[in-house]
């Protein structure tokens, strides 16, 4: 069967949600390739569930804390099954049904199976043929990847879609990567009752940030009794009577009742046409002119699946860009300014360059480094072991990168963005008031030694 569309998606993830709903009215029929859930890894494997799990344990390490600051006794008997009930629910039980009806309402048509790009402007799904008039947008996200360890495969490792359905606390865990999604599900479990031991093949963690930022979290990690391994790589896994034993490189052994491999996530593109399409591939991931995510004559690409990030806003903006460009419209897609935060506590955020990659791109730099603890709101919360960097251009008299290391960081990273993108100055931001005692307080107190 042959069904003709002018756009044509493969993912009704984030971003094939946007591109829908900027094509919505605007006279241009479109097709939805779907092989999962309508709304993609965020609503039901991603920020929604590991946020809500976060939370759960957010709260738990608070009531701890009253010890620590206003009770004598405390019993906290914590219950994994209210977690993962309401994990669950905010995940939406799994459950898509919302989420495609909305989709049709706003006029797409929903086609369920794995898309594959058979050859330019044309998607197959299962014998099925889209042929796209206008486009075809790829916008597939990226999938959990295991790596090539000996034994993986007999040690039934979780990812972190098996994580937050997990419905039972195992008793140990280790975690496998120390970038975002490691550290936030590591920080989860371990508040919620489980003994984790949290490896990086780096020498440390959130390898992609400033490495004071991972600093400064490994200190909260392992004070809140979490084992953390930096520098070190998996080299074998295999079953043993009470879980999995992971041998690492240098001989050291960990031993757990389950493994979590929290590395690298892929786009799965196995079967597509890219070659005859004229796309190309850069580490694995589509490349595509970043200002209008256009892959090849004909195809565009948006989301995790272009490398150019991996966020949820993001992939909703490269939807909206595609969208407003096959509308007509000369929309381009800005990523100078793009929050990146691991949403652990405390979190970490952060926007820009880091000062490594600021030095290779930019001539003189001033860097600034203060820990967000020392300050009055530090003292007042009970804070330890916080950071704020700022990376700025002296010439020009602005920031090109900051990062915020504090309790609700990812709050005080938006007026940050808003200072690189918009390219404010320095003087303006240092001279504006802040209200006392808060982190954006000693957040001006930095921004005034940048702008010195
Ligand atoms: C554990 C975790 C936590 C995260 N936390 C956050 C967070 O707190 N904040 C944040 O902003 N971002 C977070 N993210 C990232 C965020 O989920 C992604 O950036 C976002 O979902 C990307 O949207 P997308 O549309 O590019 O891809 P996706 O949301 O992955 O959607 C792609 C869709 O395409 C479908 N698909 C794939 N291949 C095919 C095919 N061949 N045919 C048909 N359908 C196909 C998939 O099933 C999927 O539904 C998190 C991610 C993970 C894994």
């Amino acid at each position: 069967m042959e069904l003709a569309f002018d756009v044509v998606c493969i993912g009704a993830g984030v971003c094939g949600e946007a591109v829908a709903s900027e094509l919505a009215g605007a006279g241009l029929s479109l097709a939805l390739v779907e092989e999962r859930l309508v709304g993609g890894e965020c609503p039901y494997w991603g920020g929604v569930p590991t946020k809500a799990m976060l939370r759960c344990a957010e709260v738990a390490a608070e009531a701890v804390r009253a010890g620590e600051l206003a009770a004598r006794r405390l019993l906290i008997e914590l219950d994994f099954a209210r977690v993962a009930a309401r994990t669950s629910r905010l995940a939406r039980g799994w459950d898509d049904a919302a989420a495609a009806h909305a989709l049709e309402e706003a006029g797409a048509t929903l086609v369920r199976g794995r898309g594959v790009l058979a050859a330019p402007g044309l998607v197959e799904v299962d014998g099925t043929r889209l042929r796209a008039r206008r486009a075809v947008v790829i916008c597939c996200g990226t999938a959990p990847e295991l790596p090539p360890v000996r034994g993986f495969a007999d040690v039934d490792p979780w990812t972190s879609r098996e994580a937050v359905m997990a419905n039972e606390l195992p008793r140990s865990l280790t975690v496998l990567g120390g970038s975002v999604v490691g550290v936030e599900l590591a920080q989860a479990f371990r508040r919620l009752g489980a003994r984790v031991t949290l490896v990086e093949g780096g020498s440390g963690l959130l390898p992609h940030e400033e490495p004071e930022a991972g600093a400064a979290l490994r200190w909260h990690l392992e004070a809140e009794g979490m084992t953390v391994l930096t520098g070190t790589q998996a080299v074998a896994a295999e079953p043993v009577r009470r879980g999995v034993r992971l041998s690492l490189r240098g001989g050291r052994q960990v031993t757990s009742a389950r493994l979590l491999v929290a590395t690298e996530r892929r786009p799965q593109l196995g079967g597509f046409a890219l070659a005859e399409a004229g796309v190309d591939l850069q580490g694995g991931f589509v490349r595509v002119d970043s200002r209008t995510l256009r892959a090849a004559e004909g195809i565009y690409a948006g989301g995790d699946v272009t490398g150019l990030g991996a966020s949820a806003p993001l992939a909703r903006h490269h939807g909206q860009v595609i969208g407003a460009r096959l509308r007509g419209e000369d929309r381009l897609a800005d990523h100078r300014a793009v929050p990146r935060v691991a949403f652990t506590d405390p979190e970490v955020a952060s926007v820009g360059l880091t000062e490594r990659a600021a030095r290779e791109r930019l001539g003189a730099l001033r860097v600034v480094t203060v820990d967000a603890a020392a300050s009055v709101r530090g003292s007042v919360h009970g804070f330890r072991s916080g950071l704020i960097k700022l990376v700025a251009d002296p010439g020009r008299g602005v920031l090109v990168g900051a990062t915020v290391v504090c309790p609700r960081a990812s709050e005080l990273i938006s007026s940050l963005a808003l200072a690189v993108r918009a390219e404010l100055p320095l003087a303006l931001l240092a001279e504006t008031l802040q209200p006392l005692p808060t982190f954006a307080r000693a957040l001006q107190g930095a921004l005034a030694r940048a702008a010195a």
